[in-house]
């Protein structure tokens, strides 16, 4: 952890859940407990927001809990939690969890199963799925009414047209789980959204920043999963180090809060304090600050427009810093340039790029491509997608289906 930021040991006894006796969980009259439905419970995501409720318990307790294929960890969740439903992805798993189970709760196996879990009775889904697989999920979801913690900004980038368009434009029932999203959500309180005149969304600028152009020919898996300032899931940490990450997050915010591509600017911070900025059109800017800890943006959407006390990590004002800004090179980091001509060209293009990206992210981390052929992976999908999807309907999600699938296929035998 940097110098200049302070680490809170001390769990406040009024939320923390290790202080019984104090009578403060549920007053008499207080509303009914609120209950959650946590999908990719095993993830970076999944199990931060997991350690919150189970130092929190007066927030609300979880009723689903899902997961791909780590059946340990599914158990082990379960067994603290004690969830109603299980969803596990992967069946070969079975045995595996139901060993480690310590309670019988109902069980589901299969991807069938985890897009179903999304509309079981629970007062709110929160989405940390990785990639397309969080799509659908959120689409059942939305369609039921519910409301959407989202952290899975595939979500978005895929299938953002369609949201918008079964939202009627109105994202409020999406409440972003993002750090930027969540700094946007933050500053954008008590404002109208037309006072919005730029977004300034930060990017770490991830570990290759300082490289040179030739360094970065050599760049392996063990490089770009080291992350500077954040500790996250494999394909968002590579994702991270390429700034597609970056580009996905732009057309993650522009439909979250309706600003068009060309205000919104990215901006490179390595210190990862200030999550975003928003300035307004009387010349005034409001930004949101802290350590990166995803624990605060996850609990925010949880709580907001209310904050609950919570023992993360808070920034030393009285320690010497420098929070520094530069901007973007397209030049070694082009991803971020694809993500913005995707969302430019529209349709089908950024679920295309999604995919492919997907694809590439994965053949690098089994040495099947170069550091430099993601982004090459990703330009050459795209420009071949061109003509394919001249006829699809962007209100019909089987159009996304069939444009993340004929990526995928692409990217899979794409050869440099
Ligand atoms: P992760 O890889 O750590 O976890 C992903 C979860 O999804 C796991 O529970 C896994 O079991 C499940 N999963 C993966 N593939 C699946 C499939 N095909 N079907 C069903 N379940 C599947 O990922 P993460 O880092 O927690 O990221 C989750 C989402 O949150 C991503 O969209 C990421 O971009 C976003 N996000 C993450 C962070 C972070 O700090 N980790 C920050 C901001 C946004
Ligand atoms: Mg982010």
């Amino acid at each position: 952890m940097p110098w200049f930021i302070k680490q809170h040991t001390t769990l406040n006894p009024y939320i923390s859940g290790m202080t019984p006796s104090k009578p403060t969980q549920t007053a008499p009259n207080s509303q009914p407990e609120r209950t959650f439905t946590v999908l990719g419970a095993t993830g970076s995501i999944g199990t931060q927001l997991l350690e919150i409720l189970e130092q929190s318990p007066s927030l609300g307790r979880v009723r689903v809990l899902s997961a791909n294929r780590r059946a340990e960890c599914l158990a082990e969740l379960a067994n603290t939690h004690k969830p109603e439903i299980l969803v596990l992805c992967d069946p070969s798993q079975k045995a595996i969890l139901e060993q480690g189970l310590t309670y019988q709760p109902t069980i589901l196996y299969g991807e069938e199963a985890l897009e179903e879990s999304s509309i079981y009775e629970s007062d709110l889904v929160i989405n940390a799925l990785v990639g397309f697989s969080g799509f659908m999920p959120t689409v059942r979801a939305i369609r039921a009414g519910k409301t959407v913690a989202l952290a899975n900004k595939e979500s978005l980038v895929v299938g953002g047209a369609w949201l918008s368009h079964e939202l009627g434009g109105d994202f409020s029932r999406i409440l972003p789980i993002d750090s930027e999203h969540s700094a946007m959500w933050q500053a954008l309180q008590g404002e109208a959204r037309n006072a919005i005149q730029k977004i300034i969304i930060t990017a770490s600028g991830g570990p290759f920043r300082q490289w040179s152009d030739s360094q970065m020919e050599t760049i392996t898996p063990g490089d770009a999963l080291k992350h500077p300032n954040w500790s996250m899931g494999a394909k968002i940490t590579i994702d991270s180090s390429t700034l597609m990450n970056k580009g996905l997050e732009m057309i993650e915010a522009h439909w979250l809060f309706g600003v068009p591509m060309d205000r919104i600017e990215p901006v490179v911070h390595p210190q990862s304090i200030i999550h975003s900025v928003i300035e307004f059109v009387d010349g005034s800017s409001k930004a949101q600050l802290g350590p990166p800890d995803m624990k605060v943006p996850i609990l925010y959407a949880l709580t907001a427009p209310h904050r609950v006390p919570y023992p993360n990590p808070t920034i030393d004002w009285q320690q010497a810093a420098q929070w520094t800004f530069e901007p973007v090179d397209h030049d070694r980091f082009p991803s971020i340039g694809l993500a913005i001509a995707s969302q430019q060209t529209g349709g089908m293009a950024p679920a295309v790029l999604n995919a492919a990206n997907e694809v590439a992210v994965a053949r690098f981390l089994q040495e099947s491509l170069s550091y430099k052929q993601i982004a090459q992976c990703v330009e050459a999908a795209l420009d071949a997608s061109m003509n394919e999807f001249t006829q699809s309907n962007v209100n019909d999600v089987d159009s996304y289906k069939d444009a993340d699938n004929w990526a995928r296929r692409y990217a899979k035998s794409w050869k440099a």
